[in-house]
Formats: structure tokens, C-alpha cells, sequence
């Protein structure tokens, strides 16, 4: 049917920046991070996307579904959908280290009874390389950097982001990769991460610069060389994580083989930047024809960080008002922002998603800290591998619930965004119940799971191997109450 839908597609778009904020457009040729008239937001656009409707809907399927056989590694990971990509990048521009295509675990049955019979899953970006879903917009901005070095005769650009977290663990991972043209340096306050959030960097080799100060202090120092050096900065207003980060969307409507009907999709809001991408790509597969409904969208927010929340809480449209808030302590802590940089992204996609799929397209929810621990926990002892921000959409879908937002019958797909490993600190809090005040997390002492011992260690040297082999067993077997065969 389509023989060549494994092989590199050979549509090449036109891609530009445009500006959010004064609707000004730039060419893709040079780094452009905000906009240098406005300082507003950029979005990418391909002013050639509507050539791609010469083929409809079903072809677009067919070809897609088709192009799941390729072979290529560049066709394999968000690649798959080159042509609602970047496509300017050639094959060999294409970075893939094993990003996207992640799966979508249903309910475990358990846990199914436990929320009354919902149906829905977790689609599980804690199995990208760097264990999140910020390698979906790494790929992407790496590919380009590759293509912007092949294209403009570049020999050297440097990649630079401030972060302490998970896009730090990205661009780190990418550019360890990448090698030789494009350099990383990762910048972070001096002394205010864990272990755990320097080890990936340090593990990849990056050169980590710590500055003396908070979050914003990097920020500012990252700006500078932006401002004054040939810099690619990979904090989330970069365009190209965001271009990178639709093809979440993609994946899920083709996972549902592109049928969006009774689909609610749940995502927790920090930056905004991945609610932002999920909703761009399902207007472009809804533009294409592709899909013919959109999924209706919720996004979830923490009481603790809550601006996203607070805006749209407001029902009149016409009165509402974005303030940042000063956020408080998060078990949701790579959300824990009070003031988005994408917010502007939101609402431009808000008011389309709006447009075409009524008030009830996109809601924002709020929950407690609470809630989140708990619903971590609970979706982890069912076989599910949720982040804390994966716990705050199991909290927001049960919110959710609860306002009557949301039917058992219709499809809840929730967004663990990190795999379980990268935040387990705040398992070992409740567990260990020694969370600070500030939290406002209680631990319910049922849920505490620590090892308990089968045998003493004095035991080792009193009794002989085999007497020591019988003893542990047998204490076992009363710990666990098993019954002889
Ligand atoms: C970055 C991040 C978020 C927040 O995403 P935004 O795009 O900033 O809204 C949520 N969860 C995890 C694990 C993250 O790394
Ligand atoms: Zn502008």
C-alpha cells in the first residue's frame, strides 16, 4: 500500500519563529530563544503545513501507521511523525537515543475498582533515557542543532541550560551524545540541588558550573551569554523542546488508532511548556484531518504552586487575570513554578481547543500535596511506576471525578511524566513519616512500607550454615503466614 512510508520522507517544510507576543516572524537560520523585539514567545510555525492536507485524513493514518515498520532509527522515535515535526532536518541531523513511543499501562484491575470502575492508564514517560518526558524536546532541539551546524557551516555551538532537575539530566544526556560541534555546560546554584539531581549530568560528563545564589541567579547568567554568545539555551521557552514535546500527542491519538472520542488527558502544569505541546499537536492532527474530535485536556496544579489553576477558575473569560504566585513547598517538585514562562502558549492554544471542542476542552484542576502523595503511592502498588507529578494527575482525575467532570466510561490517559525513581526522596519522607511541616503532608501509617529483618545477625555466628539457612526460613514462613504444601 504505501511501500515508501518506511523510507525517509522527502516533504521538506519552511519552517519560521513567530512571536507570541508581537506576532513578529524570524528566520530559523539564526538561534533565536525570545523574541528580540517583544522578549515574547516564540512558536514555530511551517508556513507550507497546509500543502500536507493534499492528503486526507485516512492517508495520513495509513502512512503513519505504515511508517511504524521503519527501520531507520531516525523514523523510530518522534521522528515518526516527521513531516508535524521539524522537518527541515535531514536523516543524519536526527538524534535518537531511544526517546517516545512510550506505552500507555491500563489500570491495573485493582486499581480500576479503586476509582469506581474508571477506565483510563498512565502513559508512562518515565521510560524516555533520561528517564522523563524532556527528552522528547531534547531530541528535537538537538536534531535541529545539528541541522543549524550542517546547514550554516557552524563548527561550534554551545547548549547551555539552567535547571536543577530533570532538563538538566536531557540536555546533559543529548549532548554527551551529540559530541564534538555542540558543547553542553549546565549551570546550577551552588549547593541547593541533591545528589540525585547532579548525578545524571555528572554521569554524562557535562561540565556543570555551580553559581552561588538560587535558581533565578543561573537564569540570569544564562540570558547573559544568550544575549552576548552564539548560546543555545535549552530552558522551555526554547521553541524546539516544545515542537519536540507535541509528539506525546501524537502518540496517544495513535495508541487509541486515532479515534479521540470519550479521551481526557490529564497533565500537570509547571512551566507550561508540556500542556502547551500536548494541545499544539492535537490541533495539527485535527487541522490534518487525522483525527476528527479533539481529546478534551486537564491540567493539573498542586494548591502549593497554582497560577494556571487560579486563571482559569474564573468562569467569565472576560475577568480573568494571570498573577504568578509565590509557591510553597511541592512533592510535585518539577511543577513547582509560580510563574510559567509558556502561560502565553497556554492561552493561545486554550482559546483553539476552546474554539473547536467547546468550554469542556480544557479545564484546570486543582489538588492538595495530600492527594498527590497519596494517589503516588497508591497507583506504584498497583504495578504502575508514577512520579509525584504522575500522582498529581491520578489526584486530578479523582478530582475530577468528584466535580463531574469526568464519566467511568470515558478514557482518563495520565501523564507520569518521570519514572518513580527520580523523585523516590519523597517516598522515603512519607514512609519514614519525617516530611517537613511546610508540606502539609500526613502520612497514613497503613501505606508505610519498610524491610523488616528474618534473622538477627548474631545468629550468623552462633549457628552453623545450614542451622542458619533453617532458622531464617523458618522465620519467614511465620512472618508471611505460609501453610506447608
Ligand atoms: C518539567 C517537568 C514537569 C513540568 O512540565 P512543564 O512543561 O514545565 O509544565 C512535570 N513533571 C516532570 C517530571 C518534569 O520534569
Ligand atoms: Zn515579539
Amino acid at each position: 500500500m504505501h511501500h515508501q512510508a518506511t523510507e525517509f520522507p522527502t516533504y521538506r517544510g519552511a519552517m519560521e519563529y513567530f512571536c507570541l507576543g508581537c506576532g513578529a516572524r524570524f528566520p530559523i537560520n539564526e538561534l533565536h530563544y525570545t523574541c528580540p523585539e517583544c522578549g515574547g514567545v516564540f512558536l514555530l510555525k511551517d508556513t507550507t503545513f497546509d500543502s500536507l492536507k493534499e492528503r486526507s485524513g485516512q492517508e495520513w493514518r495509513d502512512l503513519l501507521d505504515a511508517r511504524a515498520m521503519a527501520k531507520s532509527p531516525a523514523l523510530r522515535g518522534i521522528f515518526r511523525y516527521y513531516e508535524l515535526m521539524a522537518p527541515v532536518a535531514d536523516q543524519e541531523d536526527i538524534v535518537y537515543l531511544g526517546e517516545g513511543q512510550t506505552p500507555i499501562v491500563s489500570f491495573s484491575p485493582t486499581m480500576k475498582d479503586e476509582l469506581n470502575g474508571q477506565t483510563g492508564g498512565f502513559k508512562n514517560d518515565g521510560q524516555n533515557p533520561s528517564a522523563s518526558f524532556k527528552d522528547r524536546g531534547m531530541a528535537c532541539a538537538f536534531s535541529f542543532l545539528n541541522y543549524l551546524c550542517r546547514t550554516q557551516d557552524i563548527d561550534e555551538i554551545l547548549a547551555v541550560c539552567a535547571s536543577t532537575g530533570d532538563t538538566s539530566a536531557a540536555a546533559a544526556l543529548y549532548a554527551s551524545y551529540t559530541g564534538s560541534r555542540i558543547k553542553s555546560a549546565v549551570i546550577l546554584p551552588q549547593g541547593k540541588v541533591t545528589p540525585q539531581q547532579l548525578a545524571q549530568p555528572l554521569g554524562s560528563g557535562a561540565q556543570v558550573l555551580e553559581v552561588p545564589g538560587v535558581f533565578d541567579d543561573c537564569m540570569k547568567v544564562v540570558e547573559y551569554l544568550a544575549d552576548n554568545y552564539r548560546v543555545a539555551l535549552l530552558n522551555s521557552k526554547n521553541a524546539w523542546r516544545i515542537l519536540g514535546q507535541e509528539s506525546y500527542a501524537f502518540e496517544v491519538a495513535q495508541w487509541y488508532d486515532w479515534d479521540m472520542d470519550g479521551k481526557c488527558v490529564f497533565v500537570p502544569i509547571g512551566n507550561a511548556g508540556n500542556v502547551t505541546a500536548i494541545m499544539a499537536g492535537f490541533l495539527k492532527l485535527h487541522r490534518l484531518g487525522i483525527i476528527s474530535g479533539l481529546p478534551r485536556i486537564f491540567g493539573v496544579q498542586s494548591h502549593h504552586a497554582d497560577p494556571v489553576y487560579r486563571y482559569y477558575s474564573v468562569e467569565d473569560a472576560t475577568e480573568r487575570h494571570y498573577e504568578p504566585v509565590k509557591v510553597q513547598a511541592s512533592v510535585a517538585q518539577a511543577a513547582m513554578i509560580g510563574n510559567p514562562v509558556s502561560f502565553p502558549r497556554v492561552k493561545h492554544f486554550a482559546e483553539r481547543f476552546e474554539a473547536i471542542g467547546g468550554k469542556r476542552a480544557f479545564q484546570v484542576i486543582q489538588v492538595t500535596e495530600q492527594e498527590i502523595m497519596d494517589s503516588m503511592l497508591q497507583a506504584n502498588r498497583n504495578g504502575h511506576i508514577a512520579c509525584t507529578q504522575g500522582g498529581e494527575c491520578l489526584a486530578g482525575l479523582k478530582r475530577a471525578r468528584q466535580l463531574g467532570l469526568i464519566d467511568t466510561e470515558e478514557t482518563a490517559i495520565l501523564d507520569a511524566t518521570a519514572h518513580m525513581l527520580k523523585f523516590i526522596g519523597f517516598q522515603d519522607m512519607y514512609f519514614s513519616n519525617t516530611f517537613p511541616e511546610e508540606y502539609g503532608v500526613s502520612p497514613e501509617t497503613a501505606m508505610a512500607n519498610a524491610p523488616r529483618l528474618a534473622i538477627d545477625a548474631s545468629e550468623k555466628t552462633a549457628l552453623s550454615e545450614k542451622e542458619y539457612t533453617a532458622k531464617a526460613a523458618a522465620n519467614v514462613v511465620s512472618m508471611l503466614g505460609l501453610k506447608a504444601k
